[in-house]
């Protein structure tokens, strides 16, 4: 089960069953930028082919972090350039698949299990160590580290002129804030702070529906009172 969501002109959210995950879309003159490619090469493919219903431009991918169900479906894009911080990287090195795919076997979901230990992982191509700009054509985006947060390599992705920042799992709707044992909670409001500055008006999670900068406030709130 998956659908779209137009959040604004030529920026879209893909909406999934599984793990209410959202995957993001922006779409420029010259080329698209894919945020995320799912769980598993199925998913992916599942995903890059909606997205060709929507436009044929090329496609360049960003990767928000290292969590298995953000970049697993990237080898459904083909070679194509991947953009993610050097440190998610270096947490990708870590063959989780083998775990997940345990972990899926026991919830009575053997398919998505089977997927999930064969899909291939794709390291990043291109490093957003701070801050990169990347011109679409007709539309400049900027993926950026808004510092540690739900992982120590957490990459957002603004799109100033529709005034639409796709978070990662830095926002969660639908459930509170996904804070692992790879989590920074004590710098989490911060960086939700770094995201809230950009003044968005829609906050596009990883995982539920598209939200407003004041839901974001209020989970911000809700991780200070649980750090200190
Ligand atoms: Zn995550």
């Amino acid at each position: 089960m998956s659908s779209w969501i137009e959040v604004a002109d030529g920026v879209h959210a893909r909406r999934y069953a599984e793990l209410d995950q959202t995957l993001g879309l922006v779409v420029g003159e010259r080329r698209c930028l894919v945020v995320d490619t799912g769980l598993d090469e199925a998913h992916g493919a599942e995903f890059a082919a909606a997205i060709r219903e929507l436009t044929d431009l090329p496609w360049t991918v960003v990767i928000t972090h290292a969590h298995f169900d953000h970049y697993l479906g990237t080898a459904a894009f083909g070679d194509v350039p991947v953009y993610a911080h050097p440190g998610c990287a270096v947490a990708m090195r870590e063959d989780v698949r083998p775990e997940w795919a345990r972990r899926y076997r026991e919830q009575g979901k053997p398919e998505i299990a089977d997927r999930i230990a064969v899909a291939r992982v794709v390291p990043p191509t291109h490093e957003v160590p701070d801050r990169v700009e990347l011109d679409l054509g007709g539309r400049r985006v900027t993926l950026l580290h808004p510092g540690p947060a739900h992982t120590d390599h957490d990459v957002a992705v603004h799109v100033p002129d529709a005034g639409v920042v796709f978070a990662g799992d830095l926002v969660e709707q639908g459930a509170p804030p996904s804070v692992g044992p790879d989590a920074h909670p004590a710098r989490w409001p911060g960086a939700l702070d770094v995201l809230l500055a950009l003044r968005p008006t829609t906050v596009v999670p990883g995982h539920g529906e598209p939200v407003d900068p004041r839901f974001v406030a209020a989970q911000r709130d809700e991780l200070s009172a649980g750090s200190t």
